[in-house]
């Protein structure tokens, strides 16, 4: 029993990461994190944001290449 919670919360981590989103305060587009752009971002201009609802509540713009 211990070890199905322990293997269900591992997947939950990794399901909430997958998920997650970067926004570019400069520009104001925001990408999965798995996004090549995302990666270009500067450490200075990085947000993090938890969902899509989020992002666009505080203005940003999805990226066309990665289309979140
Ligand atoms: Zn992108």
């Amino acid at each position: 029993m211990k070890r199905i919670l322990t293997i269900s919360f591992v997947l939950l981590l990794i399901c909430s990461t997958a998920l997650a989103y970067v926004g570019n305060r400069n520009t104001r587009k925001f990408h999965y994190e798995s996004c090549n752009s995302a990666h270009e971002i500067k450490p200075s201009n990085r947000v993090h944001i938890e969902t899509r609802d989020e992002a666009i509540n505080n203005g940003y713009v999805p990226c066309k290449r990665c289309n979140p």
